[in-house]
């Protein structure tokens, strides 16, 4: 299905999404991948044309806008060139201080993804949540892997607030963050044992509007003190990581980590399915 690379986004796009899903299918699986196939076939998340294969994310046409992110600022997680093939902090990062120590990102919010994640978010697709969690493997693993000191303990997804949670039905953060840590944890050894998924340490406390266009300074307003932690306890002293579908300035993610730093985390990073670019 997607063997006719046209651009170079196209084709990294293609080797990426190949990649992600070489040994996750065992025969068992295959099998009933081909039958869920033939019942329920696949449908491009970004446009809905039909896929032939259940493992095609994308069509072609919607391939050619995604870009994985590569070398990015580690405080941002913008794409960047690194400094002597470094990754570094971007420009506008470097007398910037985040509550997280790192950021992470799977792919630039692009048409495909961009049109993925509304349909997702807003047309009532949790199906699609559970398909984009495939494609967010890779950026979980680099921010488990990044550290020079204790493994992350506890993956958390960016909650909503209960109302907007009846409203919608799914949080696409912890879907996208399920999805992916299970296909992580078919994937790894036994002996590496790998953080687990709290849907219930952190919390939204207060609704906020969809932030849509809104410039940094009115994120950050709008998401000051949205945020709690059910139990310091769980809190003191951990490392966690925390999951969102899209960063856009990057408010969202530091309030939740600022609020699990005042409750004595010892360390948060974040990732997001797609960074705005
Ligand atoms: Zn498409
Ligand atoms: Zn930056």
């Amino acid at each position: 299905m997607l063997a006719v690379a046209v651009s170079s986004g196209a084709f990294r796009a293609q080797r990426h999404l190949g990649r992600l899903d070489k040994g996750r299918m065992n025969l068992g699986r295959s099998w009933l991948s081909s039958c869920a196939q033939l019942f329920w076939p696949a449908h491009c998340a970004g446009c809905d044309v039909l896929l032939q294969s259940d493992d095609a994310i994308f069509c072609v046409a919607c391939a050619q806008s995604i870009n994985p992110v590569g070398l990015a600022c580690s405080a941002c997680a913008m794409p960047q060139l690194g400094h002597g093939g470094v990754p570094d902090r971007c420009p506008g990062c470097a007398r910037r201080d985040y509550a997280f120590s790192r950021a992470f990102a799977g792919f630039e919010y692009g048409a495909a993804i961009g049109a993925a994640i509304v349909r997702m978010k807003h047309g009532g697709r949790p199906d699609l949540a559970r398909r984009l969690g495939r494609i967010l493997q890779d950026a979980i693993s680099r921010a488990l892997a990044t550290t020079n000191g204790p493994p992350i303990d506890v993956v958390l997804p960016v909650p909503l607030h209960p109302r907007k949670l009846r409203r919608r039905g799914f949080n696409q953060a912890l879907e996208l963050a399920r999805v992916a840590l299970g296909l992580l944890r078919d994937r790894s050894p036994r002996s590496m044992p790998l953080p687990r998924l709290d849907r219930q340490l952190l919390l939204r406390t207060r609704n906020t509007r969809e932030l849509g266009r809104s410039g940094p300074g009115a994120r950050r307003v709008e998401v000051e003190g949205a945020f709690g932690v059910s139990d310091a306890r769980h809190v003191a002293g951990r490392l966690f990581l925390v999951v969102d579908d899209v960063m856009t300035t990057g408010a969202t993610l530091n309030e939740c980590a600022q609020t699990l730093v005042r409750a004595g985390a010892a360390e948060v990073r974040v990732v997001a399915l797609a960074r705005a670019v």
